[in-house]
């Protein structure tokens, strides 16, 4: 099986394109090279727009958070997933951006203790697939329609 790259252009192996749920076949548009390619070209660029962020740390200001975020939906969401979308795409609708300080560095470490933060607890369970599926209705139209043409992915 092959994928047509739209950045390259080149028909090439599945293997060479990484994840993406939101696209029908599970694959992103563009291949691992593209994507590696596109890093190079833009390593000079301290404070660059990204599209995607590890979501357990981000800065905003607080009357940013009030004026656009207001609360997180954990109703539809669940408790523990899904929270960057959330405010990533709440951002982008109303006109903001998620940067990326490149002179930053962040190490998500911890010691030997049983992670739960994906899994939830038997009295607090995630609903990561129900998470994942709240987002995908809720926010894909937008991403394919806004978001990709704006980052050209
Ligand atoms: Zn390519």
């Amino acid at each position: 099986m092959v994928k047509l790259c739209k950045g390259c252009s080149q028909e090439l192996p599945l293997n060479l394109f990484s994840k993406c749920k939101v696209e029908k076949d599970g694959l992103q548009r563009r291949c691992k090279h593209c994507f590696r390619e596109y890093a190079k070209k833009n390593k000079h660029k301290m404070i660059d727009q990204t599209a995607s962020i590890q979501g357990s740390v981000w800065i905003m200001k607080k009357s940013w958070w009030d004026k656009v975020i207001k609360e997180l939906d954990t109703q539809n969401y669940g408790p523990l997933i899904q929270d960057s979308h959330e405010m990533i795409f709440k951002t982008w609708k109303a006109g903001g951006k998620l940067v990326v300080n490149k002179n930053t560095w962040f190490a998500h470490k911890h010691r030997s203790f049983p992670r739960t933060h994906n899994n939830g607890t038997k009295e607090n369970p995630a609903r990561c697939e129900e998470g994942y599926a709240y987002a995908l209705k809720t926010w894909g139209k937008y991403y394919k329609e806004v978001i990709r043409p704006r980052f050209n992915i």
